[in-house]
């Protein structure tokens, strides 16, 4: 039952992002730039945008909107329901569904006009009797080259594409693989994926053909192709081991609701794993795991990080501040000793990742990656949403 409060209507109070137990900006101007300079470094191949997993965690709509509107005309996502979102934003787009297509879903694609990345045999066989039925419609063919993921293996494609019965009907307008090692440049194992798919490419002349995510494109012009697929280099993550991301995409914060004195001596937090060694000053967030700021993020009492990483950092106040002790669910706990006291108080953020806290630095200290802590971003997150021309 609802009581009758005293409150005013026209009280409208604070912003809510301004009080937001957990909040993320996203720069969309940033986005788009970082796209852009991936299309700059494909030369002369044609550059999608990826936008699966809810483009990256940061919103499908804004993110593909912005995206759309800087130009991008072909988008992957990895699930029909996706596409079928994304169509609504990018009207004019191939959309391109990496899971391919499955029985149920063919008047999702031939509604919305998305394009099945056809992944096995199986469904492959699954598309010619669909097509039979519905009629003609674009699809994409991935092939294997040693992933061992998703994609008919190559010598099965080549033979496929050299097979003259195949019906007539079927074209596909992308033949595609993906690289498992682009993030190391050293591999020998980038240059044998490459010759494999070269070769199906070869069999399937006059096929537009794709290879590289983010961090295939560094690797240099012969592995560009017709279309490149960044995905986390646009949204500000490290694509290659080593070198530098682009611009900062995201910017994470959490709100400080207790600032606490605790004696030297005493123990934080679950398990008791952190013991303070001085006097110390403690600022407690509203954010845990169940915010994506994972578990092992903690600043202690991880035991499979055990001899690794000592745990993430925040930031406030221009200072880098530890995480103290193990991350809880809906709570984290910094240690602020160090930040001089009138320059925090409760109701301040701190930073957990964004402009001063690498989103790659914060996810190493959990033992994980850029995109693990992009895409578990929690459902409490307030979201601002910075335009490129703002
Ligand atoms: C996710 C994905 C991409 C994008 O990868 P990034 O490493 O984020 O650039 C490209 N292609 C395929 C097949 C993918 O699954």
């Amino acid at each position: 039952m609802t009581e009758q409060t005293d409150f005013d209507s026209d009280e409208t109070y604070l912003d809510d992002f301004d009080i937001a137990p957990v909040r993320l900006t996203v720069d969309l101007g940033a986005l788009v730039d970082n796209w852009k300079e991936m299309a700059r470094r494909s030369g002369r191949a044609s550059t999608a945008a990826v936008v699966k997993a809810d483009a990256y965690g940061l919103g499908l709509e804004d993110c593909g909107t912005a995206l759309y509107e800087a130009g991008a005309r072909d988008f992957f996502v990895a699930a029909v329901q996706e596409g079928v979102t994304l169509r609504t934003y990018a009207p004019y787009a191939r959309i391109y569904v990496l899971s391919g297509i499955w029985p149920g879903q063919e008047r999702m694609f031939y509604e919305n006009d998305l394009v099945p990345v056809i992944i096995s045999e199986e469904q492959l066989a699954f598309w010619m009797s669909v097509t039979a039925e519905h009629g003609d419609h674009p699809c994409a063919l991935h092939i294997d080259t040693g992933f061992n993921r998703l994609g008919l293996p190559a010598e099965e494609a080549i033979a496929f594409a050299e097979d003259v019965s195949r019906p007539a009907s079927f074209s596909p307008v992308l033949v595609m693989s993906h690289l498992h090692s682009g993030d190391s440049p050293a591999s020998p194992l980038n240059r044998s994926q490459l010759e494999s798919f070269q070769r199906v490419a070869t069999a399937f002349e006059g096929v537009p053909t794709s290879l590289s995510a983010s961090a295939g494109i560094f690797l240099g012009p012969e592995y560009h192709f017709d279309l490149t697929r960044p995905g986390i280099a646009a949204y500000g993550g490290e694509a290659v081991n080593g070198m530098q991301a682009l611009k900062p995409v995201a910017k994470a914060e959490a709100r400080i609701i207790q600032i606490r004195d605790a004696p030297s001596g005493s123990t934080v937090s679950y398990g008791a794993t952190h013991q303070l060694s001085r006097n110390s000053r403690l600022a407690v967030v509203s954010a845990g795991y169940a915010d994506g700021y994972l578990r092992s993020l903690s600043g202690s009492g991880v035991p499979l990080r055990a001899g690794g990483a000592p745990g993430a950092f925040g930031f406030i106040a221009n200072r880098r501040v530890p995480v103290i002790g193990r991350v809880t669910m809906d709570l984290t706990i910094f240690d602020v000793t160090d930040v001089p006291e009138n320059e925090i108080r409760t109701g301040d953020y701190i930073e957990l990742f964004g402009p001063n806290i690498a989103l790659d630095d914060a996810a190493r200290a959990g033992g994980t990656i850029g995109y693990e802590l992009l895409t578990a971003l929690g459902l409490r997150y307030e979201r601002r949403y910075i335009y490129p021309d703002d």
